[in-house]
């Protein structure tokens, strides 16, 4: 099996060069390569005729170049066209910005194509999604793979290097299903299927070797959550919640609102899990402005009504330092100390912190990443509460837990999981559901605005600081550069500041300020001495100030919607009706339509299902953090059935103590994270 995890460079036909490129598409080891599942595939054998073509239809046709042209169009698109001639007729194939086309395209050459026919005009032109030029080459495989490729890298070197992969390595590529189970589920042999799926022999041959591959996936999901699990809920020497003091009644009393049915019921239901004899180990999953963070600080106060310590992580220094001014508001007439620990905590004030956490006189701990350093110790942590938790990673995540002796966990999240998935996929996971918002939100409109017109959003703004209320402004995403997102706000900030609002007070605020400095624009932003605040998208989530009722989103078609419906989040959570503005130039139908989705509902639920119907399974759920994001084959929409299979196959996989480590390294190279299984 080992040879399997060989890094890419050493395949024959590969080198240094390629290997960079085939890194970029996440491929590092012949295992990855082996994954790297076609996006599509031609069947050469299988075309339409041009004469038969119609308004609307998907096709693929192969005939000859007859002539070609480029153009541009007035928002500065580059459209390649070619007339293309079979026995039958001819039609016109339209290319949109594919600039390398245009001098690869040949007069005389043979093409292939797929794609869809449009009526314009009357005459019929092709829309091309795939093409492939003909050169004799590689003539006897009549389906052919197409793989996500990159700058530099064809489409014929792709399958060269893969049928070297497939003929030299296959051989080693671990079965880790019995006959029985083959049987049972019908599934064929992995390394017929991982063959299969690279170069189908048959469409039935294809289908064999989806199913058994999905199976393959999911059933090695599955097995890590159980794994995960088997070490996590173990009734011994769990912590019970025994409260000697009215401290969470005292908590409750003293709030200047009453809990909504939906977190009356969610906290009843974490109260008595943390009551009894196991672990808890449960997700609060609740949209955006619900109202979790009261949620757990009632948890806490149960904790250390029973004699314990608890903590709470949150994801950014704001949400930590916001966090920790709540908690010292919710316990403040009783005894409870509540500290703080960040990264901009001062050495001084941190040895205190770390010292007095760890000798039990420090009851509620808010903080950062910090709270995970090895330096913090707790006397007796019995609760560890993870906000937003689908900004940590799951190492992360344990860190806090690790901190105790089997403290009960409880994990918040705005980023829903639609219910039916959570249940498939984890089974017997505690979910708990804030599912209304508090009285008297009102839903916050929402509008699309192009670049062209920002002016009119900027005036709206203005209108609204006269009645008042304040602004964020959001900059636009520079992806994965952090210099470049500085740069950005920056610019932002100085143009609106002396060109547009110089007679109101804009403030700035992005990752790079120090700490000290972050909470003091934010202090200022709260106390209504900021009119505008000028952000990254370090606000993203938890910030909560009443004020404000404008979030204005530069480059909004940069944004996801997970991120989007987030950052709207952060308006509307006081009485006046608020706004949110995207402003935008969307350049693709995705885009668009996440911003259309987004003036169609302000639900957290309905974007989710927006989204997996937009581009399926993605980030929105948080599955980056869960490992979905590495199934190549398994579709979580169209294989429940599959997802049965697996999770049934999961319960009686057994595993043989001279496997665990094979499979635990196989688990790990497959979803990028570890297993467990090989502790020790
Ligand atoms: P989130 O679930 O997004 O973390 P927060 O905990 O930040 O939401 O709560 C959002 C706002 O709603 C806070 O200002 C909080 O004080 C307020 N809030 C929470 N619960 C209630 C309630 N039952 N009634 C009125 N306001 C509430
Ligand atoms: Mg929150």
């Amino acid at each position: 099996m080992d040879r399997l995890f060989e890094e890419i460079q050493f395949i024959k036909g590969v080198g240094p060069q390629r290997s960079k490129l085939l890194r970029k598409l996440e491929i590092d080891t012949v295992f990855d390569l082996l994954w790297n599942v076609p996006r599509a595939y031609f069947n050469r054998n299988k075309v339409d005729k041009i004469a038969t073509l119609s308004d609307g239809a998907v096709a693929s046709i192969r005939g000859r170049v007859v002539n070609t042209s480029t153009n541009r169009t007035r928002r500065g698109f580059q459209i390649v066209k070619a007339m293309i001639e079979d026995d039958s007729g001819m039609i016109t194939a339209v290319w949109f910005n594919q600039p390398y086309l245009a001098r690869q395209l040949k007069i005389g050459q043979e093409i292939f194509l797929s794609g869809k026919v449009k009526s314009v005009y009357g005459f019929n032109e092709f829309s091309v999604t795939e093409y492939e030029i003909m050169d004799g080459e590689e003539a006897d495989i009549s389906v052919v793979p197409i793989y996500p490729l990159t700058g530099g890298l064809n489409q014929k070197t792709m399958r060269k290097i893969m049928v070297y992969a497939l003929n030299n390595y296959l051989p080693s590529y671990p079965e880790i299903l019995d006959k029985g189970m083959k049987n049972r589920y019908n599934l064929c042999d992995i390394q017929l299927a991982l063959q299969n799926i690279h170069f189908p022999a048959s469409g039935e041959a294809y289908l064999q070797a989806r199913r058994r591959l999905s199976f393959e996936e999911l059933l090695l999901f599955k097995l890590s959550l159980t794994i995960d699990k088997a070490n996590i809920k173990t009734s011994r020497g769990a912590i019970i919640h025994q409260p000697q003091t009215d401290l969470a009644a005292r908590v409750m009393d003293g709030l200047p609102f009453t809990l909504t049915a939906a977190q009356q019921q969610v906290v009843n239901e974490i109260l008595s899990d943390m009551e009894a004899p196991h672990t808890m180990n449960r997700l609060l999953q609740g949209d955006v402005g619900s109202g979790k963070t009261v949620v757990a600080a009632l948890a806490m106060a149960q904790a250390v009504a029973s004699g314990y310590q608890a903590a709470i992580m949150a994801p950014t220094e704001i949400l930590a330092d916001q966090h920790f001014t709540s908690m010292k508001r919710y316990f403040a007439s009783t005894p409870t100390v509540v500290a703080r620990l960040t990264g901009g905590t001062a050495a001084g004030e941190r040895r205190m912190v770390l010292e007095a956490a760890a000798n039990g006189e420090i009851d509620i701990l808010v903080g950062t990443h910090s709270l995970i350093q090895d330096e913090v110790r707790f006397k007796k942590l019995g609760l560890a509460v993870i906000d937003e938790q689908h900004r940590f990673g799951v190492k992360q995540r344990a860190g806090l837990s690790n901190k105790g002796e089997m403290p009960d966990v409880l994990v918040m999240t705005a980023t829903p999981i639609p219910r039916t998935l959570a249940l498939t996929l984890y089974g017997d996971l505690n979910v708990s559901v804030i599912d209304e918002l508090p009285p008297g939100r009102r839903m916050v409109k929402t509008k699309y605005i192009p670049r062209s017109s920002r002016r009119q959003a900027y005036r709206f703004i203005r209108a609204e600081i006269e009645k008042g209320l304040q602004a964020y402004v959001v900059c636009p995403l520079v992806e994965e550069s952090e210099k470049q997102d500085l740069q950005a706000a920056v610019t932002l900030y100085e143009e609106l500041k002396t060109g547009i609002y110089p007679d109101l007070k804009v403030g700035l605020l992005h990752g790079r300020m120090k700490a000290s400095e972050k909470e003091f624009v934010m202090e200022t932003f709260k106390t209504g001495q900021i009119d505008i605040l000028v952000a990254t998208t370090i606000v993203e989530v938890g910030v909560d100030v009443r004020n404000a009722s404008v979030m204005l989103i530069e480059h909004a078609e940069r944004f996801g919607l997970s991120q989007l419906h987030q950052l709207r989040g952060r308006v509307g959570r006081g009485s006046a009706q608020s706004y949110c503005f995207l402003i935008g130039d969307p350049k693709t139908d995705e885009a668009t339509r996440r911003l259309q989705a987004m003036e169609k509902t302000s639900n957290g639920f309905e974007l989710a299902n927006e989204d997996l119907l937009i581009r399926g399974p993605g980030d929105f759920w948080g599955v980056k953090q869960h490992g979905l994001n590495e199934l190549k084959v398994a579709n979580l929409l169209r294989d429940q059935k599959i997802i049965n299979w697996a999770s049934e196959a999961a319960l009686e996989f057994k595993l043989e103590v001279s496997q665990e480590t094979a499979i635990d390294y196989y688990i790990t190279q497959k979803f990028k994270k570890s297993a467990g299984i090989a502790r020790n």
